[in-house]
């Protein structure tokens, strides 16, 4: 969930997701993917569409500014293509599940993701790092959730380097 928020790094404007064989491969090497499924332009629209409103919806929790309602109807409407049911199996455990296939279910479970966070009170510690256009999402592991940066080192020192390390992309190699 955090990983696909961060498949577009707003401040360098560089986005992974750039077609829809990108977006197939991402969600397949993840086995958010299933079968054979190969996703088209619409579902890129939709995928891009969620990760926006999902980002919007963290950067709620440190108090940055956000189009919380339309967030809200987007990620309740991926919900819906994705018939997102619960579901309890044999060992007692309840999650939800996607009652359909391709990229609307692979979407699907990135939301039940964000509903077990919920639930389990880690979504208010996802976060969008506060420091000029960053907006990296980062899980805030402080003990009185205080944290407002993706990374003291990063974005305390705001060198460009260590950022691209952070994207396991080292430049010129
Ligand atoms: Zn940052």
């Amino acid at each position: 969930m955090q990983a696909f928020i961060n498949t577009f790094d707003v401040e360098d404007d560089e986005d992974d997701l750039t077609d829809p064989a990108a977006l197939t491969a991402w969600l397949r090497d993840r086995n958010l993917l299933d079968g054979t499924a190969q996703a088209d332009g619409a579902d890129l629209d939709r995928a891009r569409a969620l990760r926006e409103a999902l980002r919007d919806l963290v950067a709620v929790h440190n108090r940055l500014p956000a189009n919380v309602d339309a967030a809200t109807d987007e990620v309740n409407r991926a919900t819906a293509r994705a018939r997102l049911a619960p579901r309890i199996d044999a060992a007692g455990s309840s999650q939800l599940v996607p009652q359909t296939h391709g990229v609307d279910a692979a979407l699907g479970k990135i939301i039940a993701a964000v509903h077990r966070a919920i639930n389990d009170g880690t979504w208010v510690r996802l976060k969008a790092c506060e420091r000029g256009h960053c907006r990296w999402t980062f899980y805030d592991a402080s003990r009185n959730r205080s944290g407002r940066w993706c990374s003291m080192a990063v974005c305390g020192s705001r060198e460009k380097s260590q950022r691209a390390y952070r994207r396991g992309r080292i430049p010129g190699r």
